[in-house]
């Protein structure tokens, strides 16, 4: 049998139709979303560069959306569509109301705003050779040497014995000292670090945090000066003493403002992207809205890095809650199933980074399925690590639907996995918000450097991550 040979151009056709070809965003905008993608970025840089923590983000939403109009559940009146939750200050969401009833499901993006740092222990101050230092217990999955021999800052919250909550923030404006964590110098390092494996060369027990080194003047018996004068130090600024360390939650974090990076500025650098990025990308997404069809929900959670346990994390109750108060503003008194009816027609991405492909440890990687930097939002059908274990995997169905209405909305977006099978891998809260029935998926901006002090986005990802978001809120189809 003989076939026929193709001409150049019909070639070029049938390509057309047939392949997926892979390309990067850039190229493919116009001047006048280049230029959003570059407003968008300024934005994210400065919400970056405050926001640290919980929180901080917390706030940092609250004072955003009751701009635009959304008032906290507690002072709702019947005439208000647009709703803010929040809880513990670590935990937020916002909705609003669409046309239907929520009985017939909503739409909800969920990312967290925990990232991975060093926390401070109970007992953290200490006094050794004269100099101060505090304990410190890392919070998620870091990399320890990542955290030595750099400028840090310390944020947080501290409740002193009257029960009054003070804010802490040292080592971010530019008249304050930073801290840090000293390191061995190379001419001693031999055995006790260059010899080791990486993972052991530096034990989480020597990232003790320098904080002092001047001794307040007192008798000649006196002990522990450098250690009482920092005492001191913080009682003068902050009304604080040693006992109220312990009720505090005070996080270790790179010190400095979210950077530009490249030369032709690409890229945002800065620490906490996993998974603020996607927390601001959904922000902005359903302030932009205004009616909606179906009932939106921007769910901001707590907890994701060490596993999303405990009453802020996505294995709480506050979903439900949340569309508790929905069917009461929309005047329907919900019967035995009707949450886990209205929980089961609903529609969920989890909003989370992704590795991006890194030039330099491509082994690491699938070229054909892990997403590339530049590349747009990525999505993910199934996290998990050795054969999809603990994976949600979302049903082909659902995929369809969501390349269907980004196709339609003009998103420009990848789909991948974050490295070779076997080779290693993670989870995200897909899997809590799927076990209460809905259909979910990954989706989220890839990014290098992930988990590290430096975190590196680039912008047409983050741009492009906000119009996947505001797409899935807004289109009508289900
Ligand atoms: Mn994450
Ligand atoms: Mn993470």
């Amino acid at each position: 049998m003989k076939e026929k040979r193709l001409s150049k151009s019909e070639w070029k056709q049938l390509e057309k139709d047939l392949l997926r070809e892979r390309k990067p965003v850039w190229p493919r905008l116009k001047a006048k979303e280049r230029k959003e993608v570059l407003d968008f970025s300024d934005g994210y840089r400065s919400f970056l560069s405050t926001t640290k923590t919980e929180r901080e983000t917390v706030n940092f939403i609250r004072r955003t959306c009751e701009k635009k109009g959304f008032v906290p559940v507690s002072r709702i009146s019947s005439d208000n569509k647009k709703i803010l939750w929040t809880y513990k200050n670590k935990l937020a969401a916002l909705a609003i109301l669409g046309k239907k009833t929520i009985s017939q499901g909503v739409r909800i993006i969920a990312s967290h705003i925990d990232s991975p740092r060093l926390d401070l222990k109970q007992n953290p101050l200490y006094e050794e050779l004269d100099m101060a230092y505090l304990k410190t217990h890392y919070y998620g999955g870091i990399k320890k040497f990542h955290w030595v021999a750099r400028p840090l800052a310390i944020h947080g919250t501290v409740l002193r014995d009257n029960g009054e909550s003070v804010r802490i923030v040292i080592g971010e404006d530019g008249a304050d000292p930073v801290l840090t964590i000293n390191d061995l110098l190379p001419h001693l390092a031999a055995k006790v670090q260059a010899d080791k494996k990486l993972k052991e060369a530096i034990p989480a027990e020597k990232l003790n945090v320098l904080v002092g080194g001047i001794h307040l003047p007192g008798p000649d018996e006196a002990k522990e000066a450098v250690k009482l004068r920092i005492l001191a130090l913080l009682n003068e600024r902050f009304g604080i003493k040693e006992e109220d360390l312990i009720s505090a939650e005070l996080e270790i974090v790179p010190a400095g403002p979210a950077r530009e990076v490249g030369f032709d500025k690409a890229f945002v650098g800065r620490y906490g992207q996993d998974d603020r990025i996607c927390a601001y990308a959904s922000l902005q997404a359903i302030i932009s809205l205004q009616e909606v069809e179906d009932t939106v929900i921007a769910l901001f959670l707590d907890k994701e890095e060490i596993g999303s346990d405990g009453n802020t994390g996505a294995k709480s109750r506050f979903l439900e809650l949340i569309l508790y108060d929905l069917f009461r503003c929309q005047g329907i008194v919900p019967e035995a199933d009707s949450l886990v009816r209205a929980l089961m027609g609903s529609r969920a991405i989890s909003a989370d980074v992704t590795a991006g492909i890194d030039p330099d440890y491509q082994e690491v990687h699938e070229k054909r399925n892990d997403a590339r930097i530049g590349y747009g939002i990525c999505l993910t059908k199934y996290t998990g690590a050795r054969g999809k274990y603990s994976a949600n995997d979302a049903h082909a169905e659902y995929v369809n639907w969501i390349r269907r209405i980004w196709n339609g909305f003009g998103v420009m977006w990848q789909a991948g996995e974050l490295g070779k099978v076997d080779e290693g891998g993670g989870g995200t809260v897909a899997k809590y918000m799927a076990r209460h029935g809905m259909d979910t998926i990954d989706a989220g901006p890839p990014l290098l450097s992930m988990h590290s002090p430096f975190e590196i986005c680039h912008k047409v990802d983050l741009f492009m991550s906000y119009k996947a978001y505001q797409a899935f809120y807004q289109c009508e189809e289900r």
